[in-house]
Order: structure tokens, then sequence, then C-alpha cells
């Protein structure tokens, strides 16, 4: 823990460590070392001064010792050793006569008077709080005596104390010399090392490559900077190439968006009046049935071609993860039998229907759910010969969970292909799929809406000749307790049932989509006031009441997005863009502007009643949805 802590620290806080710690072991073990040779050498000081003392006594003592039986006087002895009290630290002494009695004693004022019973040989004792020494007196070879003194450690502890304090000293100020003068000792290890720490840091924050580290020598710092130098220079020049590549995918990936939309909106802008026009054929019940019949392969044709573009934008939106979905409670068997509906209605003697799920209500995008199942069926039908079977049943596989399948008898999928159906522009047999008519695509995006409604999508087949099935499996919620009640109207059903018909203004450039439209709005029971550009537009809404605006936005003197704004501004106008740009940021800037609806052409008839009755029942615009 403590080294990790001492490997976090900067590197100059650790130079600083490493610094003092060196400083302050080296003078501690002087200290200690110091302190210990002091210590031996005054204790052999004071031995041999003790005993110098106890033999200048033992000396002064053998007159009187010599004639002490005879005297009987120790007096003098007394005195002798009474000339110890000159060194404070002798505790005290005394005299032995050769029988071992103490014949004359000598205690510090403050001392005990104890001394030992007998006198022992020559001795030199040292213990942790004294030294006592016995010294011989001798005459003629013969001792008289012995002299016994003890004496304090005091100065020897005061000498340690003071080399101590001396060491300290010194210590304390070796440390702050060493603080002020650190700066400098760490300066030629520390800068190099800080700097490349600085280039390194900047280059991490910034990603600016073209940083490079100062060296400041040849040693193994320098050699690091050269090598990160380097380094440097060679992510600065990968990123260089890098970035190039990529700017120039993002441009080439902008222009093919940019191609897409005004190649679907070219194409899909010539569908209008054709899809329109059919609509009104079909209208009219006096033409022969033949000609219906006709007029209804003329439709599903422009329909297809529709489909296609949309197909082409919705792989677009997949792959780049834009594809947006409004979920909601959905009836999921509402939505195939709709799809039925819209795609097998010909065929409806082929077709068996058996949705026997008990729970079919799913959290869809009714839009993109029903889209899912017009490609599986559109596709059974393509593929299965008209006369033979296409089942569509529905099933709960378990709690909470719906499995629907469209399972047809018709050409069937060789296994080895059935892995690859999935992928985008994949078709099992082109010379069947020419003649079928498709782009490889439908499939790629059904699984890839199922996938975003949290199901799964799997096909399977036996084989050529042996029809396929394909499964889809998706998770039910319980039955919605308030389930909306169908908004759209019936798009056939006219206008003018209403009380009092509603004034458009419908602005177009393309003549014949503004003649076939206001054709079929006028006998909607709509009131159409035509315009062409946006000057047009501006005076009629000045010169009549108008109560919606449906406009195109590519407009010869301006925008219909500009159009709205000034509208709305001016008469608190709302209005429904149509446009064949449907790309989510056209959608994004129509709401911004206004409308309350955008939709993508060729337009539908039931679409655009639905938004036109959406348009003018709503109350606020800007929350109104928008439709591709
Ligand atoms: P396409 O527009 O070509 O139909 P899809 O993605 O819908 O594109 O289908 C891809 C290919 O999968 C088709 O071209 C066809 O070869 C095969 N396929 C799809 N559905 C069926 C089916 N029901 N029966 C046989 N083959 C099918």
């Amino acid at each position: 823990m403590k080294m990790q802590r001492f490997r976090d620290m900067s590197i100059n806080r650790k130079l600083t460590v490493l610094i003092l710690t060196s400083c302050a072991t080296v003078l501690v073990l002087a200290g200690v070392a110091m302190i210990a040779a002091e210590i031996a050498t005054s204790r052999r000081f004071m031995v041999d001064e003790l005993g110098v003392k106890a033999d200048l006594v033992a000396r002064a003592s053998q007159a009187p010792l010599a004639f002490l039986h005879q005297s009987g006087d120790s007096e003098d002895l007394a005195k002798t050793l009474s000339a110890l009290a000159v060194d404070p630290h002798i505790l005290r002494a005394c005299i032995y006569d050769k029988n071992g009695t103490i014949v004359g004693t000598y205690v510090r004022k403050d001392g005990n008077p104890q001394f030992p019973p007998h006198p022992s040989p020559m001795v030199r004792t040292f213990s942790s709080r004294y030294l006592e020494v016995t010294h011989p007196v001798m005459v003629d070879g013969n001792q008289l005596g012995t002299i016994y003194i003890r004496a304090d450690l005091g100065r020897l502890y005061g000498q340690i104390e003071m080399h101590a304090a001396i060491i300290l000293a010194i210590l304390v100020g070796a440390i702050l010399l060493t603080i002020a003068i650190a700066p400098r000792l760490r300066q030629p290890i520390a800068e190099p090392v800080l700097a490349l720490a600085a280039v390194a840091r900047r280059v991490a924050q910034d990603n600016d490559y073209s940083a490079r580290a100062k060296k400041y020598g040849n040693d193994e710092v320098g050699l690091l900077t050269d090598a990160f130098n380097r380094m440097l220079g060679e992510i600065e020049s990968t990123h260089t190439s890098l970035r190039v590549a990529k700017e120039s995918a993002e441009s080439a990936n902008k222009a093919k968006d940019q191609f897409l939309a005004v190649l679907s909106h070219e194409l899909r802008t010539p569908l209008t009046p054709v899809l329109l026009t059919t609509s009104l054929l079909q209208e009219n019940h006096s033409l022969p049935a033949e000609v219906q019949d006709d007029v209804q392969t003329i439709r599903r044709h422009v329909e297809l071609e529709a489909r296609l573009i949309d197909d082409m934008l919705d792989l677009t939106r997949i792959t780049r993860g834009k594809l947006q979905l409004h979920f909601e409670p959905a009836d999921s068997h509402k939505i195939i039998k709709d799809a039925i509906k819209i795609c097998l209605s010909d065929r409806m003697e082929d077709v068996t229907i058996a949705l026997a799920a008990k729970d079919y209500y799913v959290r869809a995008d009714p839009g993109r759910l029903t889209q899912v199942f017009w490609n599986l069926l559109s596709n059974a039908r393509k593929f299965t010969p008209q006369g033979s079977k296409i089942l569509v049943r529905s099933e709960n596989p378990a709690p909470g969970r719906i499995r629907i399948q469209v399972i047809d008898s018709g050409i069937g999928i060789d296994p080895k292909a059935l892995p690859r159906i999935f992928n985008a522009f994949d078709q099992v047999d082109s010379a069947v799929a020419r003649r079928v008519g498709g782009l490889g695509l439908g499939l790629t995006i059904a699984k890839a809406l199922v996938d975003a409604h949290g199901g799964t999508l799997v096909a399977s087949s036996e084989g050529p000749g042996t029809g396929s099935t394909f499964t889809v499996e998706l998770n039910t919620i319980p039955v919605p307790s308030n389930q909306p009640q169908p908004t759209s109207p019936d798009p056939l059903q006219s206008n003018s049932s209403a009380a009092v018909p509603l004034n458009l203004l419908l602005v177009e450039d393309h003549a014949s989509t503004l003649k076939i439209m206001t054709k079929l709005l006028k006998q909607f029971g709509y009131n159409v006031r035509g315009a062409v550009s946006v000057q047009d537009a501006l005076t009629a809404a000045a010169s009549s009441k108008i109560d919606l605006v449906i406009s195109d936005l590519g407009l010869p003197d301006g925008s219909g997005y500009d159009l709205m704004r000034e509208l709305h501004a001016r008469y608190g106008m709302k209005g429904i863009s149509v446009s064949g740009f449907g790309m989510e940021q056209d959608i994004a800037r129509s709401a911004e502007a206004g409308f309350c609806q955008h939709l993508t052409k060729p337009i539908d008839l039931a679409k655009l009643q639905a938004a036109i009755q959406n348009a003018v029942g709503s109350t606020n615009c800007s929350a109104a949805s928008t439709h591709v």
C-alpha cells in the first residue's frame, strides 16, 4: 500500500523523498556509530580515571592503615576518602583492613551508606547505572587493605545526550538544506521526464500528434524521448492518412445519400399522377371490367415501383442506424388481415387463414409491422404459382409469445441458399427474380424490422419445389384497456357529406400532378385552389379563405418550408407537405417549418385523405406525426 502510494507520487516528490531519505539514513547511521564509539571510549576513560583515583587513595591510606591496629584511629582514613568529594559522580567509597573489616567510609551527601560486607578482589564492574572499582592497598608486597569506590554514570549519559542533540541538530539542518537545494538536485533527472510526461498528456487530451518532447541529453531518458518522438511521428502520419480516408469516405457517403435522395425524388414525382389517375379511373364504374383489370394492373405495378424506391431508402436508414419506429399496442391479427387484403385480394381462393393465437396484441409500429407481412405475403404470392396454396397461421407457442407463419407451396428454397436470403440484394435464382421482379431487399428490411421489434424472423424450406415457411415470433402484451378507435377515415369516402366543404390550397409545380390531384380532391368534395409557385400561393391565400395548404417542397421561386412559415405567420394556417424527398432530415425539416404531416410521393389517396382529416382536426400541428 505504502509502495503504491510512493509509485503514485510525482517524480519531483519521489526524488525529494529519495534525497531526504538517503541523507537522513547516512546521518543517523553516522550518529549511531559516533555515539557507540563515544560510549566505548568514555567507559574506558571512566574505568581508568576511577582506577587512578582508587590508586591515589590506596597510596594515601598506606600509613594510616599500617598503624591502625596500633593507634586505633581511623580518622585519617576518613579524611583521605573525603578527598573523593571533588568528583560529584562518586557515590560512595570505603576502606577495608586486611581482615575485610570496613575501617573508613565516604558517602556523597544524598548517597546511600551501603557497602559490600566483604571486599572483592580487584574488579572493574560496569552496570547500566554505576561503575564499581576495588583496589588493593599494598606495602612491601603485603596487602594491608582494599579500597572500594562506586560512581554513577551521569557523565557518560550526559555525553551521549549531548552527542545525540548535536546529531539531531545536524540532521534537521541537513534536511532543511536538502529541501532548499532539492529542486536543483532533482532537476537534471526530473526535467526531461516531466517534459516527456507533459507532451504525453497533451497528446492524450488534445489528440495533438504534432507535439514533440524536448531532448535534454543522451542518457536513457534521452533514448526514451527519441523513441517517443519517433512513435508520435508514425502515429501522426497514420492518423493523417486515416483522417483523409475517413473524410473522403464520409463525403462519398454523403454524396451517395444525396444521390439516393435525388434519385428517389426524381423517380417518385412522375408516379404520383399515374397513381392518382388509376385511382380516378377505378372510381369510374362505367368502365368495362377488363379495363378496370388493366387499371388495377397498372396501379399494382406503380405501387410496386414506389415500394422498391422506399425499400432502397429503408435500407439506407437501416444500414446507417437511422430507422425510427413509433411503438404502440397493436392487434397483430388485424395487421396480418390488412396485409392479406392488400397483397392477395385477387388470390383469396388460394389463401387459408388460420389465426388461432389467443394472445395477439403486440407492441409494434403498425406501419412497419404491416410492411413485414406485406413483404412475406407478396413473396409467397410471387413464388407460388396460381392455384397453389398459401397458409397464414398464428399460435401462442408459449405464454407471452406469438408465432405467425406464412407457409406457401411454391418453388421452395435451396437449403444452401437459405442462410443468405436475408442478405441485401441476395436472390436465390436471379432468372426467377427477373421474371417476378424485386431487388432482393424485402427480406433484409423485414428481418431488420422484426429485430427492431425484439422478435425473430426465420425462413425454412425442404428444398426446391417443396414450398417455404417464414416464421415471425414476437412478444405479446395484454389487451390494452383503451383500445384506440380507428381514426383514419375510409380513404375513398367523399368529403361532400361535411357541412361546409374545406378550402384547400394545393401548391404543386408539376403540372400533371397538380391537375390530377385537383380533380381528385374536388371529386371528394373539397374546394381546391391551385398554385404553382410560392408567390402564386401567397397571392391566392391573400385573396381567398383557405383552411389548409397542401404544398410541394421544391418550388420554382422558393421552398415549401418558407411558404409554410409565411402562411402560418400571416394567417395561422395549417399545412401538409408533399415531396419526393422522404429521408429523416426532410421529415424533420417539414415539422420544423410547421407542417402537420409530411407525405412522400407518390401520394396514396388514403394517406392524403387521412392526413387532411388529421391536420384539420389537430390543435397542435408540431405534435402531429410525420408519415413517410
Ligand atoms: P425480392 O425482392 O427479390 O423478393 P426478398 O429479399 O424479398 O427480395 O427475397 C430474397 C430472395 O429470397 C428472393 O429473390 C427469393 O429468391 C427468395 N425468397 C423469398 N421468399 C421466398 C418464397 N416464399 N419462396 C421462395 N423463395 C423465396
